[in-house]
């Protein structure tokens, strides 16, 4: 689960991590008031208005800008909220921003003396390890960093039955070019975010810039925390951070009917039992040469239910030509199946495109005379090259 930069930040902040402080803001007066209070507990003459939505990028899209009086916060926010930020992440969409972080500007004495990195903490599976990657060229796309100048990108390997070294924190200090009051922060520092992550229970972590200002504190700018779903039953408080505007909404709709949905951009709508399935169909529709338009694997007991609600949901792709419906049956039998494919076809409505269903397993010839005598325009397949010969003659490829 992904979650916000301020949200992030009071997770941070709630493990004692330097951060460039700030409110988040909804209104125009809303930013004013935040802006005044960092004026009274920081001093804060300058603020940046920074756009929360869930992709990174937003300085190079126009969504972090400096406002250089309490008013402008409130101006700038006016402007932001409301538009449709595009950054290299977000897709040619963009993103709807409805809030914004007024943080107090960390960048305004002694530019030469400011550093700023990049750190992260993940998850290397193939390992079994946390790492810690980080590099003194923060502030960029990492990205790049990686393919420009893969020497520039360090890594620490954490063992995570003995935690994070304190030599480890060193090495990253003095790599990073750090020395006296900045060496120390930066070691408390990397100490509060392993304690994050570790407490949150995180998949990723992600502070880039880190920033090293000119009185030696070391301050998280950036926040970027993706939690991992299958802890969130442990964080209740946590899982409250959800913020289901920023998803996908067809695939909310496919998560409430437990359906594990991913849109592609493809032709052939595919309805499957078994993640393994549905990766074995994309394939075949692919060979037949038709491209999936999504994957979505129905689980383990497809009933009318789960069917109607994967019609209804691959149909409002317009992209869509062809539904091909893919299902093995072990325990559940496929002479129900086929029923229940025939009651939600007829539950769905008119359905503006072929619909092909191949069943197989237990039962799989009375499924496919149940659907033949249907009278509905679907078409039966019994194995996989008679599916996808179907595909094929109906796409007109
Ligand atoms: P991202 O572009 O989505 O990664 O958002 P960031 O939070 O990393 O901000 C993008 C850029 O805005 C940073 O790399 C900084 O250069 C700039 N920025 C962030 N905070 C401040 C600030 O307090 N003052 C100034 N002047 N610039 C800032
Ligand atoms: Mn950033």
């Amino acid at each position: 689960m992904n979650i916000h930069e301020f949200q992030g930040k009071s997770l941070l902040r709630a493990y004692n991590v330097d951060i460039q402080e700030g409110f988040v803001a909804e209104t125009p007066d809303q930013a004013v008031m935040v802006a005044k209070q960092l004026r009274e507990k920081f001093g804060s003459e300058y603020f940046v208005v920074k756009a929360q939505i869930h992709a990174g990028g937003r300085g190079k899209g126009g969504g972090v800008k400096l406002a250089k009086s309490v008013e402008e916060a409130g101006t700038l926010t006016a402007k932001m909220i409301g538009m449709q930020l595009i950054t290299p992440q977000t897709g040619p969409e963009g993103k709807k921003v409805n809030k914004v972080l007024i943080a107090q500007d960390v960048y305004y004495k002694g530019e030469s003396a400011i550093m700023e990195f990049y750190v992260s903490l993940l998850l290397n599976r193939d390992k079994g390890r946390f790492i810690l990657m980080y590099s003194p060229d923060g502030g960029m796309s990492i990205e790049e960093v990686a393919a420009k100048t893969p020497d520039r990108i360090l890594t620490e390997e954490i063992n995570p039955s003995v935690g994070l070294l304190p030599f480890q924190c060193r090495n990253v200090a003095f790599n990073l070019g750090l020395s006296g009051n900045a060496f120390k922060s930066m070691l408390k520092f990397l100490d509060g975010i392993y304690e994050t992550f570790i407490g949150c229970d995180a998949q990723l972590l992600e502070i880039n810039p880190v920033l090293k200002t000119s009185d030696d504190r070391i301050l998280a700018v950036d926040c970027k925390i993706v939690l991992d779903d299958n802890a969130l039953f442990r964080h209740p408080d946590l899982a409250e951070m959800r913020d289901i505007s920023e998803e996908d909404p067809i695939e909310v709709e496919a998560g409430s009917y437990n359906l594990n949905f991913v849109k592609l951009d493809g032709n052939v709508g595919c309805m499957v039992n078994g993640a393994g399935l549905a990766m074995a169909t994309m394939d075949i529709i692919k060979l037949s040469g038709g491209s999936p338009a999504n994957f979505l694997d129905v689980g383990g007991n497809a009933n009318v239910k789960t069917v109607e609600a994967g019609f209804r949901i691959i149909l409002k792709d317009p992209a869509v030509k062809a539904i091909l419906i893919n299902i093995f049956g072990g325990i559940v039998r496929c002479d129900r199946v086929a029923n229940g494919v025939v009651e939600a076809y007829k539950a769905t409505g008119k359905i503006r495109v072929p619909v092909i269903v191949r069943l197989q397993g237990t039962n799989a010839e009375e499924a496919k005379k149940i659907i033949d005598e249907s009278g509905l325009s679907v078409y039966s397949a019994v194995s996989f090259n008679e599916a996808a010969a179907k595909v094929r003659e109906v796409l007109g490829v």
